[in-house]
């Protein structure tokens, strides 16, 4: 297959933009048409803001500096994911998931040590919350861009505003010359080998292009509705496929945090990301467990006074991913290749990964099957990543409050790559050991799995004698993280400059 000259990105959401962002600039200066077609009758999704530190690398390939788009689009630092109430084991009710740092050098060793004592029955101190700077840095309202000269900014990643960002976005793509068409899609026309060769639009006729980029969401209009790629479910790992979101004023005084807040509820958990404008809220359930109404209720119930008045949000999707993102001549982007659920806020990961995967094949010259069956499966491997991970969340929970969290934890479909971590965790096994031989399957890094196994409080009684060595590095860590913390902007006011910079 020749390399595409005209592009059609369909779909103006996150993944659409952020698609046709990457593509221009890279591409703009070729001979290359990139064009975006969206409707302003069918909505984006509306969510979505929380990131991982990669969204960083996105902007700074752009050249945008965080004082020009995170005052337009009421955004956040993001120090990492604080997880309360999924854990009822004492002393492990609430962990912190941080972005790892330069920082936490000096004192992870002794984490990964002091867990896997107390993997093996030692009364050790071995909670995630006492080694990471990050972790520090939130408890101090802080945010990571360090005010000591010489002191690295720690990893972050951002909460934004999901329809401002698309505004920006659109603004920016169309500024670097992407083409951009406001219109419905109608119908695809395929050409006699199958491939896509127009779709057709209520009032600009027939499209063309030689290559399309499926992103209108979980419909996809083009590569399941048009060249039949189907759905596999991940329904048996993944329970939930609804949400409630409802975002709600800041209560007065309260500073602004650096974390996103997953907190475990009655059938599912629910977010809590902090912009500069409003606090975004959402309960993500399984509908199997609890209804849209009945789970709307008692969200408002829980958000209480700030709730009132507060429109709702209804989201619904069907877990699972394609098989097949690249097909013929389309590239699936966003939901439509596919959603798990929103737990660790991976779903713009998943785009900018495709997208940027996508490229870099064209940039080798890979256009032949080969290299598009190796992205297909790149592409499924690290989504199933991503599963595992997120699965582990549930399987590690120990709420009995509902059958939810029963099933969600007794259930018996997990991948055999979890199932070994799992079992090498619980076991005398040398959990590092297993951790190196699966890394291939494997999105998130060694300090993760470590945070979230120790953090839930996953460790057998202990029946071993406290050491005084471990003890003391716990100590250290603690003291040392809270320290270098203070190396670190309060929040606020270092988003007050960046923000009155734009101003
Ligand atoms: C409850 C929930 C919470 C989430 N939270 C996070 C999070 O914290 N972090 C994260 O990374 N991700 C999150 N996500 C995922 C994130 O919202 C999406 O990945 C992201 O918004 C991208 O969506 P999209 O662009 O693929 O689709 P959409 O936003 O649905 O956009 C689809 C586009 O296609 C266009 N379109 C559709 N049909 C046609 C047609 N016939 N003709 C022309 N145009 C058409 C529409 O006009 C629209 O512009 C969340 C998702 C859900 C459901």
């Amino acid at each position: 297959m020749t390399p595409p000259r005209k592009i059609l990105i369909v779909g103006g959401g996150t993944a659409g933009w952020m698609a046709a962002l990457h593509m221009q600039h890279l591409w703009g200066d070729r001979d290359m048409e990139i064009t975006l077609i969206e409707s302003a009758r069918i909505g984006t999704v509306g969510v979505g803001e929380g990131t991982t530190p990669l969204i960083k690398e996105f902007f700074d390939r752009l050249g945008i500096p965080e004082s020009e788009w995170m005052p337009e689009c009421a955004a956040t630092y993001k120090c990492g994911i604080a997880f309360p109430d999924w854990s009822t084991v004492e002393g492990h009710e609430t962990y912190f998931h941080p972005f790892f740092s330069e920082q936490d050098r000096a004192h992870v060793s002794h984490f990964w040590d002091n867990c896997n004592l107390r993997r093996d029955g030692f009364d050790i101190p071995a909670h995630p919350d006492d080694y990471f700077v990050s972790t520090a840095m939130v408890r101090q309202n802080r945010c990571p861009i360090a005010q000591t000269p010489g002191v690295p900014n720690a990893v972050y990643g951002y909460h934004f505003d999901a329809a401002l960002m698309g505004q920006y976005f659109r603004k920016k793509a169309i500024e670097l010359g992407v083409h951009h068409v406001e219109d419905t899609i109608e119908r695809v026309q395929l050409s006699e080998d199958g491939r896509i060769a127009a779709v057709e639009t209520e009032q600009h006729g027939a499209l063309e292009a030689d290559f399309f980029v499926d992103c209108t969401g979980f419909r996809g209009l083009l590569i399941r509705e048009a060249l039949g790629e189907e759905m596999r479910s991940m329904r048996d790992y993944m329970f939930n496929d609804g949400a409630i979101a409802i975002p709600t004023p800041h209560e007065e005084g309260q500073a602004l945090s650096s974390e996103t807040v997953s907190k475990a509820l009655s059938h599912g958990w629910c977010w809590h990301i902090p912009l500069v404008t409003r606090m975004g809220n959402g309960y993500v359930f399984s509908t199997d467990y609890i209804s849209h109404d009945e789970a709307e209720a008692e969200f408002r119930e829980y958000l209480g006074a700030r709730a009132e008045g507060r429109e709702a949000h209804r989201l619904y999707w069907k877990p699972g991913r394609l098989d097949n993102h690249w097909q013929k001549n389309c590239l699936a982007v966003g939901l439509s290749q596919g959603f798990l659920e929103p737990l660790e806020a991976l779903m713009i990961n998943v785009i900018q990964s495709t997208i940027e995967s996508f490229t870099h094949c064209f940039e080798q010259g890979g256009f032949s099957n080969q290299q598009q069956e190796t992205f297909n499966q790149n592409v499924n491997l690290f989504i199933d990543g991503i599963r595992d991970y997120l699965q582990l969340h549930y399987k590690l929970n120990t709420r009995t409050d509902s059958q939810y969290w029963i099933d969600t934890r007794e259930n018996p479909h997990m991948s055999d790559h979890l199932r070994t971590i799992l079992e090498a965790w619980d076991s005398n096994a040398d959990f590092d050991r297993v951790l190196f031989d699966h890394i291939n399957q494997q999105i998130y890094p060694r300090t993760s799995w470590y945070c979230m196994l120790a953090g839930m409080g996953r460790f057998p009684e202990a029946s071993k004698h406290a050491m005084r060595v471990p003890v003391r590095h716990q100590q250290r860590a603690a003291a040392a993280s809270q320290q270098q913390a203070m190396d670190f902007w309060p929040h606020q006011e270092y988003l007050q400059q960046i923000y009155a910079a734009k101003a």
